[in-house]
């Protein structure tokens, strides 16, 4: 059964359809690139598969569940991640005491710091063995301001990651990273366990042919192609309307 599916999902702006009859699917384990030019879509669909937007037309099925009608928070409850274009982590507290406070609030009891499961030894273990996960060890004890920029994001998946998801939507994950950091980034997104299914934006295209095993092609908000890495890659259209080439 896959992990997500889309069937014939649209949202309209007033008479712009900013995304129309898409119809995507993701697999359990997944490492799937959504790619487009920009205003494509790409952001829309994550936003209608999270939640944040309700569909103009279609429906979205996690797990074989249809959970179209069901509010953000319940999809991030059962097992739906995902991470922003822009950073939204706190500059002055350490990547430790974030996870921490991320693992608290997926516990359900709001992040406060008096709570006794906050200062418990289990949720400083985990945190650990996740920081660890994401090659954030040795950092785990400075301020996430004195971060370089590609730790940033990678403690932001950490942060999506302390919700234990199946799915993870990661938009432009290396947004802004330099070059000699995105690709360690993405080598620990592909390090991720199986049992997590990655639908990734991403525009740098060295990138997404070297991580992703399956390529969802966005157009006009239109799924113009999809396949694997070499078949989108020989796709004359592909070539023409978004590498230019
Ligand atoms: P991409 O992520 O592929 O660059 P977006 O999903 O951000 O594209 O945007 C797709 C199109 O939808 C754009 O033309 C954008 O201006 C439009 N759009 C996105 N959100 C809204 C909104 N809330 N209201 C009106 N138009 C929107």
């Amino acid at each position: 059964m896959s992990a997500l599916v889309t069937q014939g999902l649209g949202i309209r702006f007033g008479a712009f359809h900013a995304v129309a009859d898409v119809n995507l699917s993701l697999e359990p384990g997944a490492r799937q690139a959504l790619i487009g030019p920009n205003g494509a879509g790409k952001t829309t669909l994550i936003n209608l598969l999270t939640g944040i937007y309700k569909p103009s037309a279609g429906s979205i099925r996690m797990n074989g569940e249809d959970i179209t009608a069901w509010p953000a928070d319940r999809r991030a409850r059962s097992g739906l991640a995902r991470t922003f274009q822009i950073n939204t982590l706190f500059p002055s507290l350490t990547p430790l005491l974030s996870v921490v406070l991320a693992i608290h609030e997926r516990e359900g009891q709001g992040a406060t710091w008096w709570r006794p499961f906050c200062r418990s030894k289990a949720a400083f273990d985990e945190a650990h063995a996740l920081l660890a996960r994401l090659r954030l060890d040795t950092l785990a004890d400075v301020p996430v301001a004195e971060l370089p920029y590609g730790k940033q994001r990678l403690l932001e998946i950490a942060l999506a990651l302390a919700a234990r998801p199946r799915i993870l939507l990661l938009d432009e994950p290396a947004a802004g990273v330099p070059e000699d950091e995105s690709g360690e980034l993405f080598d620990v997104i592909a390090e991720l366990p199986d049992d997590i299914s990655v639908l990734f934006i991403e525009h740098d295209m060295k990138l997404v042919f070297r991580f992703a095993r399956r390529i969802s092609v966005l157009v006009a908000g239109r799924v113009l192609t999809e396949g694997s890495p070499a078949e989108i890659g020989h796709d004359p259209r592909v070539r023409e309307v978004y590498l230019g080439k």
